[in-house]
């Protein structure tokens, strides 16, 4: 279905639904249908979709100024509550931000922050790994099925597999740095081992290489804690932001400490520059985001019992196996038609279900962190019935 001639696509066969508006964990189309949002916009609707929080503090930005001069230059309210906020939150070895437009974006910044602070240029990447769309990010993300017809990329990337210590042998005295997301995502929601990303920082910190750790899918309370890392107890020396971070916004981060995000400054200056990044409506609405999930509402506490309840009802022969932290699930089927045919019957069901990029037999779940334990149930049964009828 195309929605417009004019406008581009990116699927032969899109979801399709006409959006007429969004509230909560709800989705409303056109013709007035109600559909439970199941994948927060993927991972982005943390908090529910138009927080009143976020809003509110949108609407009073837009009385002020919107875009002034690009990133660095004027001091904008918005950025520095927003940097300190962020900064409070976070170990002191994290303390200094700098907002861009979205997750590659950050990406790509903390690569060349990396490179720009050992003075060297090859990459450690993971297997199965997905960090972005535009070149850079593409480069070390480990989904062949998505890079193949845009070859070459930036050279000097190794991958190794995820959560296999015996690899970690190829991160060296040449390496800038490692790139990973403590859990992967778009793998279809793979968990490291306890002890593993612990090795990884201390290899890491042997050899002199900086350790990225890309939290824009598991951020924002998604795996249980506002931060996965916290629950691996390990520390990166960059971290990187977007998605949920916004509340709904369009904004990305890439954090480190202040000694490194200085090199920016000199050698040369305008390390990395935006125009738009660090947009003070979405500075605004971020730092709405993170007071509702530190100081407004209590879901973060809730994250693994409701995770752990959808475990529990999902019990089907259909289902090989739920790979779940927090509200970041992956119901893994045998098929990818049968993956396509429960998405289509939840759909028709008033679910919003969805794939992932490169693993076939499974379907996401990443509802908002909202989701009331008796929605839980409903979505369970539903999601029940459309396994029996595969
Ligand atoms: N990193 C991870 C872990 C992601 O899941 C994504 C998006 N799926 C990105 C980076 C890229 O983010 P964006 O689409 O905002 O560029």
């Amino acid at each position: 279905m195309a929605f417009s001639e004019h406008l581009a696509q990116t699927s032969p066969f899109p979801l399709g639904i006409e959006i007429a508006r969004a509230e909560g964990c709800y989705i409303f189309d056109t013709s007035g249908k109600r559909y439970l949002d199941l994948i927060s916009g993927i991972a982005v609707t943390n908090i529910g979709h138009r927080h009143p929080h976020v809003i509110e503090r949108i609407y009073s930005q837009l009385d002020l100024y919107l875009h002034v001069i690009p990133f660095g230059e004027f001091s904008q309210a918005p950025q520095n509550k927003l940097a300190d906020k962020l900064a409070s939150l976070l170990p002191d070895s994290l303390n200094c931000s700098y907002f861009v437009n979205s997750g590659t974006e950050a990406n790509e910044a903390a690569l060349k922050l990396a490179k720009r602070a050992t003075g060297r240029h090859e990459i450690v990447a993971m297997k199965r790994s997905y960090h972005g769309g535009t070149h850079g990010s593409l480069s070390v993300s480990g989904n062949e099925v998505k890079k193949q017809q845009f070859r070459p990329f930036v050279p000097g990337t190794t991958f190794i597999d995820f959560n296999d210590a015996s690899q970690l042998r190829h991160i060296n005295k040449k390496t800038a740095a490692v790139i990973v997301e403590p859990v992967q995502g778009d793998a279809g929601v793979r968990i490291p081992d306890a002890d593993y990303l612990k090795i990884l920082r201390e290899k890491c910190t042997e050899v002199g290489a900086l350790l990225i750790f890309d939290e824009i899918q598991t951020g924002m309370g998604r795996t249980g804690s506002l931060f996965a890392f916290e629950q691996f107890n390990v520390v990166p020396d960059i971290l990187t932001l977007a998605k949920a971070f916004g509340g709904g916004m369009p904004i990305g981060a890439f954090i480190s400490s202040k000694k490194l995000m200085d090199l920016l400054t000199h050698d040369p200056i305008l390390g990395h520059i935006t125009t738009f990044g660090g947009h003070p409506v979405c500075c605004a609405a971020a730092l709405a985001n993170l007071e509702v999930l530190t100081e407004k509402e209590s879901w973060l506490a809730g994250v693994h019992d409701k995770g752990k309840l959808f475990v529990q009802l999902l019990q089907h022969d259909r289902i090989k196996e739920i790979r779940q932290i927090g509200l970041m699930m992956a119901v893994e089927l045998n098929t990818p038609e049968e993956v396509d045919r429960v998405i289509e019957n939840l759909l028709e069901a008033g679910i919003i279900g969805f794939y992932f990029l490169s693993t076939r037999n499974a379907f996401r779940l990443a509802p908002p962190l909202c989701i009331t334990t008796d929605e839980i149930k409903w979505a369970c049964e539903r999601i029940i019935e459309a396994l029996d009828e595969l």
